[in-house]
Parts: structure tokens; sequence; C-alpha cells
């Protein structure tokens, strides 16, 4: 039997495809002022997470005074889950541009979409426009003991293969 949850995941195979899509619609979004969200879902086989799928949820964008943010709604998130769970798939990663600096910010550990224990946050700098390949975005994975923890340069390197 599988595992339960993605604690015992130690590869993550995201298609370039994917890497690339997310990185133009960060773009364009940006360009419009706003931060974007996409997720990553797929198959578990062992230790490895193939991504199978690139989701974007319909979100809502906002720009308040606090900043930027963006709103999946709950019966969005319903719908999400109701088709992971008829197809077997499990969500790996979310993954959201900022407009500058690559952090977790609190909204962002607590808004989280992801709440499975080894599942992954990406956030990508500057609305996409400063790197490539996420070399300099930022890499968080839900513990249980510790919450959000930002992952080392040498944990990502580890963890996460682009594919070709
Ligand atoms: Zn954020």
């Amino acid at each position: 039997m599988e595992p339960i949850g993605l604690m015992h995941i130690e590869t993550v195979l995201i298609p370039r495809e994917f890497i690339d899509s997310v990185y133009k619609e960060f773009q364009d979004t940006g360009q419009e002022g706003f931060e974007r969200l996409a997720l990553f879902a797929g198959k578990k086989s062992g230790p490895e997470f193939s991504v199978t799928h690139l989701l974007y949820p319909k979100q809502q964008l906002l720009r308040t005074p606090e900043g930027l943010s963006f709103q999946v709604d709950g019966e969005e998130l319903e719908r999400i889950n109701e088709w992971l769970f008829q197809n077997s798939y499990s969500l790996i990663a979310q993954i959201h541009s900022h407009p500058s600096e690559a952090y977790h910010s609190e909204a962002d550990d607590a808004l989280a979409i992801i709440t499975t224990f080894g599942g992954l946050s990406i956030v990508v700098p500057d609305y996409g426009f400063s790197d490539k390949n996420l070399a300099h975005s930022a890499f968080y994975r839900l513990l249980p003991d510790t919450g959000w923890t930002e992952l080392s340069p040498n944990q990502v390197t580890s963890l996460i293969k682009i594919t070709d």
C-alpha cells in the first residue's frame, strides 16, 4: 500500500513545459500588477512524485493596502479535491508569484491550499521576471513539527527534478 501523505517523497519530477507555462502566466499577471497561484498535481510512486497536471484554480486577484493576494473560494477547492480524489491524484505543490522578494508571508502560511504534511510551497520572485527554472525561488515544505519550513538550496536540488 502507498504511504499516506507526502513526507516520504524524496524526488519531485516536474515537466519543464509546466515551469515555462507558470513563468509566462506569472509574468502576464505581474504586468497587470497582481500575484498569481498555480498548483502541481500528479501521482506518487514509492519515494517519487510525478507532476502530471498544472492547475490554475479560479482565483480572485486582490490589491489591498496590506499588499497583493489571491483568493480561491471553498467551492473551487471542493471541485479540485473532488477531481483529485476521482482520479487518485494528489497535490504536491502550490506555486505563486511575489512582486519582489520570494518568501512565505504569514498569509501564505495561514492560507496555504496545500495542507498535507510533506507538501511544498514555492514562491517565485519579481513576478517571474528575474529568475528561470525556479533558480532563485523560495521553497517551503510543510512539516509536522515546524510548519512551513524553508528548504536549503541543497535540499531543493536533491528534491526537485525538472524533466524534459
Ligand atoms: Zn505570498
